[in-house]
C-alpha cells in the first residue's frame, strides 16, 4: 500500500504538497535557540518522505542525531487561493498526527551555511502520518491536546491553544502564498521536548481517546 493515497471515510485523497510550519510553539523555538517568527516559517517535504503506520521508521545513514517532532497534521479537502481566515476550517477534510522527523545535525549544518533544510527533513520516512479523523469529529482543532510517548515515556505534550500562528492563519497564509490543493498535508509545528530517537525505539502518538498511532524505529 502506498502512503501517498490517504482515505477518510469513503473518500480517497492523493497526497500533494507536504507543507510544514517551523517554530510554531514558543517553547520549542526557545529550546533550539530560535527567535519567534513574524510570519509562518514554511518548508516542504517530498511525498517520498511519507509513511503510514504500516512501515517502520528508517533513519538516514548520514545522520547520527535524528529527532522526533510530534505535530497535528491537517489534510486539505478543498483547495483554494486567498482563503479568508474565517472560511479556513471548511477547507480541512481531516486531522491526524504525524512526526516531522528531523536530522538535527544535518539541519544545524544547513543553517550554518544558509542552505535549505531538505536533506535534514526530506529523507524517506521523515514524514509519518497517522490514520485520519474526519474534520466533523473535531469540535475545535484549536483546543486539542496531543502526546508523544517513546518507549511508553511521555516526551512531548502539545496544546494547540499555544500555537503562535493558529490553524486559520496558517491555512489563509499558505493559500495566499502558495495556493492549496485537495490532498495537501500541513504539519503545524511541534511543541517542546524534541529529542533523538534510536533503533528499536517505539513511538506512540495520541490525541486523547480519539486517535493513536505507533511506529517502531528500524
Ligand atoms: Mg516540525
Amino acid at each position: 500500500m502506498s502512503a501517498v493515497q490517504l482515505t477518510v471515510g469513503q473518500q480517497s485523497f492523493t497526497v500533494g504538497n507536504i507543507f510544514c510550519i517551523g517554530r510554531n510553539y514558543a517553547a520549542h523555538a526557545a529550546e533550539l535557540g530560535n527567535a519567534v517568527e513574524s510570519e509562518p516559517l514554511v518548508f516542504l517535504k517530498p511525498t517520498s518522505a511519507l509513511i503510514d503506520e504500516s512501515s517502520p521508521l528508517q533513519l538516514p545513514d548520514y545522520s547520527s542525531d535524528v529527532h522526533h517532532e510530534c505535530e497535528l497534521v491537517l489534510l486539505i479537502g478543498e483547495g483554494g487561493r486567498d482563503i479568508a481566515a474565517e472560511h479556513a476550517l471548511s477547507h480541512i477534510a481531516a486531522y491526524g498526527l504525524g512526526l516531522d522527523m528531523t536530522a538535527r545535525d544535518i539541519q544545524s549544518l544547513a543553517k550554518s551555511k544558509g542552505h535549505p533544510w531538505t536533506k535534514a527533513k526530506g529523507f524517506p520516512s521523515a514524514a509519518t502520518i497517522s490514520h485520519l479523523l474526519p474534520a466533523a469529529d473535531i469540535a475545535d482543532p484549536q483546543q486539542l491536546h496531543f502526546q508523544l510517548h517513546v518507549n511508553e515515556e511521555l516526551r512531548q505534550h502539545g496544546d494547540t491553544r499555544l500555537m503562535l500562528f493558529p490553524i486559520t492563519t496558517i491555512i489563509s497564509y499558505l493559500s495566499r502564498t502558495y495556493g492549496l490543493q485537495r490532498g495537501d498535508l500541513v504539519y503545524t509545528g511541534t511543541p517542546e521536548g524534541v529529542a533523538a530517537v534510536k533503533s528499536q525505539d517505539r513511538l506512540r502518538l495520541s490525541l486523547g481517546e480519539q486517535l493513536s498511532a505507533h511506529w517502531s524505529v528500524a
